[in-house]
């Protein structure tokens, strides 16, 4: 599909009141995450838990598995923090991941759902140009990362053991994740609509008391 400048410009509105929405969104997951950790008495923030994301993958990305530098490495949530993935901040489901990996994987992250897996992170390693359209954009990144077939799918699927190695590990937390992950979809769908109807109502009303002493009229 070709770029559009006044599509592009279009979004603007429409975009702000859904990164309300998704602030929200990612509030209540970090609450909900904070009982989880709470509850087992681990949290992401632990040196222990450091340690062992460290012992497992070293300084390397999660998925493409370069070296990390402190200025393009970011915190990595295989299941994607969203209110379509529903993703945790707790142990199992935080590890750290090169910003270019990290902003591919959205693409899977930000899908209502998945074809390839069930999960965001086994997805987005699933893009082996092998089930994709030609111009699937996570297929084309990986090929220009690894751009020998062989070594691709052998790379995708190394990835994908070595975290669920690691997630082995922390299988309360997964389990614990995987069991809430219902009730907090439904409960985040809810919030969302909520926050927009709410974003657009007060907006509105607030707009309003800026503009009634300016005689536009009603409709401007
Ligand atoms: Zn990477
Ligand atoms: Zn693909």
């Amino acid at each position: 599909m070709s770029f559009r400048i006044q599509d592009c410009l279009a979004k603007a509105t429409g975009r702000a009141k859904s990164d309300v929405a998704n602030k929200l969104i990612s509030m209540l997951l970090h609450e909900a995450s904070r009982k989880v950790c709470n509850h087992y008495g681990v949290s992401v923030g632990d040196a222990r838990y450091g340690d062992s994301v460290h012992a497992t993958f070293a300084n390397e990305c999660c998925y493409c598995a370069q070296m990390l530098e402190s200025d393009r490495a970011v915190v990595e949530h295989p299941e994607g923090m969203n209110r379509f993935r529903a993703g945790l901040h707790i142990p199992g489901n935080a590890l750290i991941s090169c910003k270019k990996c990290n902003n591919e994987k959205r693409r899977d992250d930000q899908k209502p759902s998945l074809t390839l897996a069930t999960t965001g992170w086994e997805s987005f390693l699933s893009h082996d140009s092998q089930r994709c359209p030609p111009d699937c954009k996570s297929c084309l990144y990986w090929s220009s990362k690894i751009p020998n077939l062989t070594n691709r799918v052998d790379h995708l699927r190394h990835a994908a053991h070595r975290i669920a190695e690691f997630q082995f590990g922390y299988a309360d937390f997964v389990k614990a994740g995987q069991e809430l992950r219902p009730v907090i979809l439904s409960r985040l769908n809810s919030l969302y609509r909520e926050c927009q109807e709410f974003a657009t109502s007060k907006i509105l009303e607030s707009t309003e008391s800026i503009f009634e002493k300016f005689d536009w009229g009603a409709n401007s």
